[in-house]
């Protein structure tokens, strides 16, 4: 595991256990993708889920960066995650586990810059 790595899993652990740490979009894009491209060095390219999801992630969440992303960006970032769990071993599930956190207490965070009425 690199240092950087390590850092962002500290980040993650605090949001998981401090449910007073508040992200806008902006620093919630901003850290999760730091957090992604800190995955690279581990990513062994062996499974697809981790391997080519992981690189799909990041563009979808960059769209909500240059403010293309559609309510179907949000669905399939939420598929991509929840297909991490096939991941053939701890590092794209450990991923998807930590995605899917992120999904279930700031989903407000990706969802209010989508949503359609
Ligand atoms: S989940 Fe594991 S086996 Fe699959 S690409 Fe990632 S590091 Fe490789």
């Amino acid at each position: 595991m690199t240092d950087k790595s390590q850092n962002i899993n500290e980040l993650f652990e605090k949001w998981i256990l401090d449910s007073e740490i508040k992200l806008n979009e902006e620093s919630l894009i901003k850290n999760l993708l730091s957090y992604l491209e800190g995955q690279h060095p581990e990513i062994c390219g062996k499974c697809t889920p981790c391997r080519d999801g992981v690189i799909k992630l990041e563009t979808l969440l960059k769209r909500y960066q240059d403010k293309t992303a559609t309510l179907k960006t949000l669905d399939d970032i939420e598929k991509l995650t929840y297909n991490l769990r096939s991941s053939r071993c701890s590092v794209g599930l450990d991923i998807g586990k930590n995605m899917e956190v992120v999904l279930e207490n700031h989903y407000h965070i990706l969802y209010d810059p989508v949503k359609e009425y």
